[in-house]
């Protein structure tokens, strides 16, 4: 049914697309309100004028060719189809409009119609989702990680990323034709908990597994394995996005790592066991030496002859002295050494250190400055033994580095962060700004050794490997010519309600072996277990120095028992190291036995580690004497074999 005019201008009118009519010489006739709302133009000011003035070059110089020639050749580029195109508003402003053009007539004379969308927003989002879709796919592409998505069921390939040949070495167009081929990648070991979580994977939301793949060219690798499920649109299946890292550089870099920890710990233990046998090496010989040069000092010698054996006994001790603190040093760098820090009273070590140092003092004609006030009676926490250690390395230094007639001064200070100050101080000849430098350096005696003061070297850098083992520090000034100070700084105890025994005042262990000795006994027997013939020559002769001793001896622990059991001694000498079981076992032994518990057994070992020596005195050991020992402190035990009985050990 033919429509009205009305109805054909109500249709132009409405249409929310424009629509533009022109003849076939390109002069618009229609210009409907949808296209005046796109050109801008009002339909008054292009009716009439060539439809090429809605368009930019080159289109806007070549219509009229393009309508002349169709109208000539017949061929159309545009009628029936539509394309995208871009027009030309009023105020030269350009936008892209999506043109359909059809071709009808009137009166015969043929005319276009021309219907324009704008679709400027829709291609500007579109480019926009290219765009962010090229650069996550540019993203995928170039990273390491192997990035797979699959859907639950059926199992299917949505998407794997070109990495998978770098990791797995097969394409990813092999990896999307073949559900299955991943898991045949799985090293065999590995295979079934793979299997695992592939199928935990179908179900849960998160599933991450690391396992070793055999690649297509026989390499193993390690990969990293994160499943991660996500829902696409309401109430589709869910997809599962995988990422698969190769973790085989990491995995190498770890198996190296506790391989070297392993190395560390092997070689650390064979430190231990070489400081150990050497400790024990050199003291057994050590305790021949000096022994026996002590037992000739006690017989009747020429003059010449006493003073062979004191460089002897001198000499030896010197020796002694190195072993022990190059010892000492090794097991603080190897962590062997451990300390037992508790509150010290300064002033108590001080005086201790004082009256050991009194004969060098005077010998050199030295002025001891003492403390002012109760400047250094405060407590610090620190290893009683080991504190002394370093003091008495600080003065003796004071001493041997001194001018004759000069002075040493002990002082005291509390810092204001808490720490507790010891200096020692002397008017010395003082140390250069460039040697100070190398003080703490092992065996570096900064060019002293032609001024004739023995010395090893060792001294200062034990002290401040000591002192940083309690948690504390040195501090050294010095002035070449004017003198030295050496300061200890370690941490201050406030004493407020700490009982005196908790104080490590030395009342609360000391011994004075004669207030409580019951009186020399007139008959002792004692059994020595010992398999070093020169040792038990030895202790042969110190006991033929003492009346009514007498020794037995045994090479092997058992042996030892046995005697010990069937001559029940008053004294016991046990060593360590013996050919059949140890002297530690020896010990638990007699210590279980009714019979035998109640005797004082004195440990007498080259092996002077710290725990050891704790050890065996919570075994029951009455005391842990270290080779070489002292010939009067041995001697002390043949007087009174429980000298050390109601002591606190
Ligand atoms: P040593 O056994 O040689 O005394 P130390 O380790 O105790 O070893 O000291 C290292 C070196 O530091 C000494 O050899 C000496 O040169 C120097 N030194 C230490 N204390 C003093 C001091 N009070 N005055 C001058 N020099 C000192």
């Amino acid at each position: 049914m033919p429509h009205s005019p009305e109805v054909l201008q109500s249709i132009v009118e409405s249409s929310i697309a424009g629509i533009i009519t022109i003849d076939s010489h390109g002069i618009i006739q229609i210009f409907s309100p949808a296209a005046e709302r796109l050109f801008g133009y009002e339909s008054s000011e292009v009716v009439g004028h060539n439809v090429s003035m809605l368009m930019p070059e080159p289109d806007h110089s070549c219509h009229d060719g393009y309508v002349a020639n169709y109208m000539s050749s017949g061929v159309a580029r545009i009628i029936g189809t539509g394309r995208k195109v871009t027009g030309r508003r009023k105020d030269d402003s350009l936008f892209l409009l999506h043109l359909w053009v059809g071709e009808f007539a009137i009166d015969g004379q043929p005319m276009f119609v021309g219907t324009v969308l704008d679709i400027t927003s829709e291609e500007a989002n579109r480019s926009a989702l290219q765009e962010s879709e090229e650069r996550f796919r540019q993203l995928v592409d170039n990273i390491d990680e192997v990035f797979i998505l699959r859907t639950t069921a059926p199992y299917r390939y949505v998407y794997i990323s070109p990495a998978v040949e770098k990791v797995f070495g097969l394409t990813a167009d092999e990896a999307v034709a073949d559900p299955g081929l991943f898991l045949s990648f799985a090293h065999p070991d590995d295979a079934e908990f793979v299997r695992k979580a592939m199928e935990e994977a179908g179900h849960a939301q998160r599933v991450e597994v690391e396992y070793r793949i055999i690649r297509s060219d026989g390499e193993v690798r390690w990969v990293w394995t994160r499943y991660q499920q996500f829902e696409v649109a309401p109430g589709d299946p869910p997809l599962v996005a995988v990422v698969v890292t190769d973790i085989t550089a990491q995995k190498d870099a770890q198996r190296a790592e506790a391989s070297a920890r392993a190395e560390a710990v092997r070689a650390n233990a064979a430190k231990t066991e070489f400081l150990s046998r050497m400790s024990h090496e050199l003291r057994t010989p050590m305790n021949a030496i000096l022994g026996f040069a002590q037992l000739l000092e006690m017989d009747e010698l020429s003059e010449n002859q006493h003073e062979s054996v004191r460089q002897i006994i001198h000499g030896g001790r010197h020796l002694l002295d190195l072993i022990n603190e190059v010892l000492d040093i090794s097991r603080i760098d190897s962590g062997e050494l451990t300390l037992s820090t508790e509150p010290i009273l300064v002033s108590d070590v001080m005086d201790e250190v004082m009256d050991l140092m009194v004969p060098l003092v005077a010998a050199r004609h030295l002025t001891v400055l003492a403390p002012v006030g109760d400047g250094c009676h405060e407590h610090v926490l620190a290893d009683r033994q080991r504190f002394k250690q370093v003091l008495l390395n600080f003065v003796s230094n004071a001493i041997k580095y001194n001018r004759n007639d000069g002075k040493i001064r002990l002082s005291c200070s509390t810092r204001p962060n808490g720490e507790f100050a010891i200096t020692v101080s002397d008017t010395g000849i003082g140390i250069g700004s460039e040697e100070l430098k190398r003080l703490f350096t092992p065996f570096d005696r900064l060019g002293r050794e032609s001024t004739g003061e023995e010395g090893t070297g060792v001294g200062l850098a034990l002290s401040q490997r000591l002192i940083q083992l309690m948690g504390g520090r040195i501090e050294v000034e010095s002035a070449p010519g004017v003198g030295s100070s050496f300061t200890v700084l370690l941490p201050l105890v406030k004493t407020v309600g700490l009982q005196p025994d908790e104080l490590g005042s030395p009342a609360a262990g000391a011994v004075s072996s004669t207030a409580t000795a019951p009186g020399r006994y007139s008959q002792l027997t004692v059994v020595y277990i010992e398999d070093n013939l020169a040792n038990v020559r030895l202790m042969e002769q110190l006991a033929a120095r003492r009346r009514g001793v007498t020794l037995i001896h045994a090479m092997q622990g058992r042996l030892g028992l046995d005697l010990i059991s069937s001559s029940q001694p008053g004294l016991i000498l046990l060593d360590l190291h013996l050919p059949d079981m140890s002297g530690e076992e020896v010990l638990r032994r007699l210590q279980a036995e009714v019979t035998t518990k109640g005797i004082p057994t004195v440990v007498v070992s080259a092996d002077a580690s710290p725990g050891q020596i704790q050890r065996l005195l919570e075994i029951g050991a009455s005391a842990y004497l270290t080779k070489p020992f002292d010939i009067e402190e041995l001697l002390l035990w043949f007087d009174d074999p429980h000298r050390m009985e109601g002591a606190v050990p």
